[in-house]
């Protein structure tokens, strides 16, 4: 049968790409070598600075953000180099799969998913390394499989009071253009991103934002590179061109992306994502529902994983809203599957689109039989109308 209306996009990434941006998507397709190109590498470049809050070199790679986390630690890192990492959810752990993959010794620090990395086990951990054998701390900044955020600047803290020299490396996937991400303050780096959430573009580039430190130790790095050398790619900062074809038609799109986040300003982007992530916890806390992160602060503005109630299945929930109500929810991943949904609330979004959605969960919560109280939505909506943006 077919669907009216627009499908609901409410998983945390892919997000709802704007029509501006898919219709410069849609733009003829330019010569790659030609003068059009250092125009659009150059706009794009100075945009993404200042989305990043970096004055240094940023590269843009066609790949997904897993080919960025490899591409962060091929560039800087050498065979059998420690990394220090913490077991925060799926995506951390699959960024230490590559790291093992690329045969670099993992360290990770145990953790339950539900809180954030606590700095003071990094200063700590980082005080016993007297040697300086962790060369790196990997940490994402938003894990969007548990919708808990990191406090970055805490953790670059701990990490001068120990007076540690290894470089920080920060996935910002799900937090860049959505929650306050400042590479340069926090003096990151490299830090990761990827084009498909809160820069509201569709899959297919992936970011970085590199330091003068990283830059230095990637002189002496030594694991193998080629696609992803940073060296190679930084002509791109200089001259505009690429080394390889990039991918022209996403270079538009992002151009347009980065002008609506300027147009918004980015004080507002991040008051926007705020308050439509407590607007969601509000609704969850209101369903008598209980939100995976077990710490209000470390609660993400751009994603909340709700815990189904004892022996009912997330996914048979999520397939329910899926079939009556035409909206994608995010899945529980890693040892989450069937025991959590996750609810998207970043990118291109309003106060209608977050309604919409949370109205769409509790239809699925009374159409599946699901045990919950009334109050979500009209708790959410509360809030949307006491509070502006
Ligand atoms: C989505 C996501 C990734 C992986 O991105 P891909 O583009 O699928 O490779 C990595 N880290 C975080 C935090 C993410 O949310």
């Amino acid at each position: 049968m077919r669907r009216t209306g627009r499908h609901f996009l409410q998983i945390p990434g892919p997000t709802n790409v704007p029509d501006r941006v898919l219709q410069a998507i849609g733009r003829p397709t330019i010569d790659h070598r030609g003068p059009d190109l250092p125009v659009l590498a150059g706009e794009t470049v100075e945009g993404l600075r200042s989305v990043f809050n970096t004055k240094g070199p940023v590269l843009t790679y066609p790949g997904s953000a897993t080919g960025g986390w490899e591409a962060a630690l091929v560039n800087s890192l050498s065979p059998g180099d420690r990394v220090l990492m913490f077991d925060q959810g799926y995506f951390s752990a699959t960024w230490e799969k590559v790291g093992l993959r690329l045969g670099l010794q993992v360290h990770l620090v145990p953790g339950d998913w539900r809180r954030a990395v606590d700095p003071n086990v990094v200063e700590s951990m980082l005080r016993e390394d007297t040697k300086h054998q962790y060369k790196a701390v990997l940490v994402v900044h938003n894990e969007t499989s548990t919708g808990v955020t990191n406090r970055i600047a805490d953790i670059r803290q701990a990490m001068d009071s120990a007076s540690h020299p290894a470089l920080l490396m920060v996935d910002s996937v799900s937090s860049l253009g959505s929650i306050e991400y400042l590479h340069d303050d926090w003096d990151v780096d490299v830090t990761i991103a990827g084009s498909q959430k809160g820069m509201m573009m569709p899959p297919g580039l992936c970011f970085h934002a590199v330091s003068e430190k990283a830059l230095a130790a990637s002189e002496s790095a030594r694991l193998p590179r080629s696609y992803w050398d940073w060296n190679a790619m930084l002509s791109l900062n200089e001259t505009g061109f690429h080394p390889y074809t990039p991918a022209t038609n996403l270079l538009y799109g992002l151009k347009e992306a980065l002008s609506l986040l300027a147009e918004e300003g980015l004080d507002h982007v991040y008051a926007r994502h705020a308050r439509h992530g407590e607007a969601t916890r509000r609704a969850v806390e209101g369903w008598g529902l209980e939100i995976f992160c077990s710490c209000r602060e470390e609660r993400s503005n751009t994603v909340t994983a709700v815990m189904m109630p004892d022996g009912m299945s997330a996914d048979e929930f999520r397939a329910v809203i899926l079939e009556r109500f035409d909206m994608s929810l995010g899945s529980g991943l890693g040892k989450l599957r069937g025991k959590v949904f996750r609810i998207g609330h970043l990118g291109d979004f309003n106060d209608l689109m977050l309604a919409g959605t949370l109205a769409g969960v509790e239809l699925g919560l009374m159409a599946g039989g699901i045990p919950h109280k009334k109050d979500g939505v009209r708790a959410a909506l509360d809030f949307l109308a006491e509070t502006s943006a």
